[in-house]
């Protein structure tokens, strides 16, 4: 056995991804790229796919499988799409923390709307002026009698485009650092909140990031996820399964990358052979299916330690630096054994491929392009890849000294 299968109940939702992803992320993906816009449609399907609620207990109406399964769906998600793949995480993130820290109002109203894929989540922790230092976070959460009221700015809201359920963290008294912040679950559609245009970004359109604007929002308390002094600690302890799946999800673009320039450099000849027979190309493509390897144990031995309740933040640390560094450097490399092929999102296809992955102009689409510009946004998603480096730092140092007394949370601090 090894890290990576899951029980035959569980397969049932990795076959349902593949499927979802040929039919519904594939054959549009290049599209919102070129379009320059959210996944909307993935996201129409996606709750009649089984995949809005993964994380959620089935007695809740959700899937209920655990983090080794989470992390295959991924994979499968991101080999058509990283960035609709992406955008489906931070839906079931959100499913998840309603489900589990949720009240009764959350539980009764909201946690239904997320599973039935009626209303997206999104998760607002990042602000302009504050990323890594996520405790220092400025927007602000007052108390007025049953009320919160929020004031502030968020940013690189991925879903921002298209959310209906905002996750918010918010300090409700800055002088107590990360036991002030709160997160409260706002309605986009509220006086005061005011959402921005989507950015322009590299690529990873499909997640339909931006930000948004609070001035002087009111909302209820009930509407209250995690309370004061424990919202950060939540936060922190679901970026591990987060980091867990980057990882994953680099497994599939890295994987995809490799097929796709397999299948090239086999068909296209230079110098009276194929590409594929000259052997500089065949140990290029070896070392990328070598770190392939490295990356999906890295990935799945973090994602099992998960799923057997040990502590799994360092793995989950190693794989996801491993993993966004390995997929930048070893897809550009399966884009260079294509030639300038590689570098074109759609490109004439050699002769034997003719007739087989080719459109009726005789094109191929080609994702390396996309791939490689979502293996960038893996650097900076849920933790920079320095941040990984702070985290699996720390713990070389306790290794001497023995664990800290401080909490987590307050040794994840830099
Ligand atoms: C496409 C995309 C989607 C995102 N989606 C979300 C989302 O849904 N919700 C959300 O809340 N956030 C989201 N983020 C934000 C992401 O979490 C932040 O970009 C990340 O935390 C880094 O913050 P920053 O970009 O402000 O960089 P900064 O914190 O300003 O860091 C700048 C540079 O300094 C480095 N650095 C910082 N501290 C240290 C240190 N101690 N030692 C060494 N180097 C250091 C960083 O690694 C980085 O290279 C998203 C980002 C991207 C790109």
């Amino acid at each position: 056995m090894t890290d990576a299968d899951v029980s035959p109940a569980e397969q049932a939702i990795v076959d349902d991804a593949i499927s979802f992803a040929a039919a519904e992320i594939e054959p549009r993906a290049e599209r919102w790229e070129r379009e320059r816009r959210f996944a909307a449609e993935a996201f129409a399907g996606l709750s009649g796919a089984g995949l809005t609620a993964m994380l959620v207990p089935t007695e809740l109406g959700g899937r209920g499988v655990g983090p080794v399964a989470v992390a295959r769906v991924l994979e499968e998600l991101a080999a058509a799409d990283l960035a609709a793949a992406f955008s489906v995480v931070v839906h079931n993130n959100m499913a998840r923390a309603v489900a589990t820290s949720g009240n009764d109002h959350l539980i009764d109203h909201l946690l239904p709307r997320l599973v039935a894929g009626e209303v997206l989540g999104a998760f607002l922790l990042t602000e302009p002026g504050v990323g890594s230092d996520a405790a220092a976070i400025t927007c602000s959460a007052a108390r007025d009698g049953d009320e919160w009221v929020i004031n502030g700015e968020k940013a690189w809201v991925t879903n921002g485009s298209h959310a209906g359920a905002l996750n918010v963290y918010a300090q409700t008294d800055p002088v107590a650092g990360h036991r002030g912040i709160v997160s409260i679950v706002v309605d986009p559609e509220l006086p005061g909140v005011t959402r921005s245009e989507p950015y322009e970004l590299l690529g990873g359109h499909a997640m339909g990031t931006g930000g948004f604007r609070f001035d002087d929002v009111r909302v209820p308390a009930a509407a209250t996820l995690i309370p004061v002094g424990q919202a950060f600690a939540a936060a922190m302890i679901g970026i591990d399964l987060a980091r867990v799946l980057v990882g994953a999800m680099c497994c599939g673009i890295l994987r995809r990358s490799l097929e796709v320039a397999l299948d090239y450099t086999a068909n296209r000849p230079v110098f009276g052979s194929a590409v594929a027979d000259k052997q500089g190309v065949q140990w290029m493509l070896a070392d990328v299916a070598t770190d392939l390897e490295a990356t999906r144990l890295l990935t799945y031995r973090a994602a099992r330690q998960l799923q057997d309740g040990e502590d799994a933040t360092i793995m989950a640390a190693h794989a996801k630096k491993f993993a966004a560094r390995t997929a930048q450097e070893r897809i550009a490399d399966c884009m260079q054994v294509m030639g300038a092929a590689g570098y074109r999102r759609r490109f004439p296809a050699p002769a034997d491929q003719a007739g087989g992955r080719s459109d009726q102009a005789g094109q191929v689409a080609n994702p390396l392009p996309r791939h490689l510009a979502a293996a960038k946004l893996t650097g900076y998603i849920d933790g920079t890849t320095e941040i990984q480096n702070v985290v699996i730092a720390r713990r070389l140092w306790d290794r001497l000294t023995g664990p800290a007394d401080a909490p987590a949370t307050e040794r994840e601090r830099v």
